[in-house]
């Protein structure tokens, strides 16, 4: 804004240097609308917009330039994928789930491939997926041959009348469709075993509650998910994870839950990151667009209310875009990967707050 006291100095300027001031304050204007410390950002109207992150946990400020370098190509690789899919006019819900697979296929990430392991040694996977403009929505939970369980998901979502299959329901209607299998070492990798023994160790010190162990981040959370704001201005969002490290089996986390995890509406899609069970606890995500649609709050302050306010520290995080393709990445936790772009050109791809490595 000019103030008067701006505007007053203005009055003692020579027509040159009035020009400079105005074009400097208005530069400084549009960088501070741009963004703020907290990872809001919001851009002029857009025609599209994407958002995704592969977890809040496993991050590690100490590791070496090469790895962090590595997850960054990787959320480079999805958002491409989203960037170029989203830009030629495809659906929110086929950007989504298309980002999604990516982010499954690829080992560095606690979803699809690379996911942790429960308890006993095995992976049990779950996925949710929401359109925004129908409310129509499917998940899975506890799938262990299902390659890309968000994909299944989706065709719970449009050839079921159901919102959730879990575990031998789901794979026996993973039988009737066309999706890939895998056994279920397929999911495994060394760095999530390593995890595993990390977290048994923990527990075994403890003592009898062994699902009562003080939880690492490092070693216990990742998830993926992707929001979307397409062409048409419709929402849509896709959450898919491998859930927490040496949990136990037959647990399912928040990201098959529809309102905890994954939601979408006219208002908002949203995914998140975390300790499921708080993130069920609180319905995040429906109530970041609950507190839009029915308290009048921006999506900035509905989402930081909720990461910052109803959560507790390290508990997570979570992306999430509105109808004007605006934008949040917020977390409580060390880091998140994420990434990020719009139409007019705009892109991030981070993982720290500052970002330095
Ligand atoms: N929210 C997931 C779960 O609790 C895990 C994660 O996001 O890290 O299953």
């Amino acid at each position: 804004m000019l103030t008067r006291s701006t505007l007053g100095m203005m009055h003692l300027m020579q027509p040159l240097q009035l020009l400079i001031c105005v074009l400097a304050t208005l530069a400084i204007l549009t960088l501070t609308a741009c963004t703020t410390p907290r990872g809001i950002t919001s851009h002029p109207p857009v025609t599209w917009a994407i958002a995704l992150h592969g977890g809040a946990g496993t991050l590690d400020r100490t590791a070496p330039l090469e790895e962090l370098a590595a997850y960054r190509v990787s959320l480079q690789a999805a958002l491409d994928v989203g960037r170029e899919r989203a830009s030629k006019g495809d659906s929110a819900l086929d950007v989504a789930e298309a980002v999604v697979r990516v982010l499954e296929n690829d080992p560095r990430f606690n979803a699809g491939r690379g996911a942790a392991f429960n308890e006993k040694g095995e992976h049990e996977l779950d996925a949710s997926i929401m359109d925004g403009a129908t409310l129509q929505c499917g998940a899975v939970a506890g799938v262990r041959t299902v390659k890309n369980p968000v994909s299944l998901a989706r065709l719970v979502m449009t050839q079921t009348k159901h919102v959730l299959l879990m575990g031998d329901g789901a794979e026996q209607f993973a039988d009737a469709m066309a999706v890939e299998r895998v056994p279920n070492s397929y999911f495994s990798t060394e760095r999530r075993r390593k995890m595993l023994d990390e977290v048994l160790r923990e527990r075994a010190a403890v003592g009898p509650r062994s699902d009562a162990a003080p939880r690492n981040p490092r070693t216990t959370y990742g998830t993926v998910g992707c929001v979307v704001r397409d062409t048409h201005g419709n929402l849509a969002a896709a959450t898919s994870t491998g859930g927490l490290t040496g949990k136990r089996f037959g647990r399912v986390g928040d990201a098959p839950i529809i309102g905890a995890g994954n939601y979408a509406d006219g208002y908002a899609a949203i995914s998140c990151t975390g300790t499921g069970e708080e993130f069920i606890r609180h319905s995040v995500a429906r109530t970041v667009a609950a507190r839009i649609a029915f308290g009048g709050q921006s999506l900035e302050q509905a989402a930081h209310t909720l990461v910052f306010n109803t959560l507790k520290k390290d508990d997570g995080g979570l992306i999430a875009i509105n109808a004007a393709g605006n934008i949040v990445m917020l977390y409580n936790s060390e880091g998140m990967y994420r990434a990020a772009a719009d139409s007019t050109g705009w892109q991030t791809v981070a993982i720290f707050e500052d970002d330095t490595k």
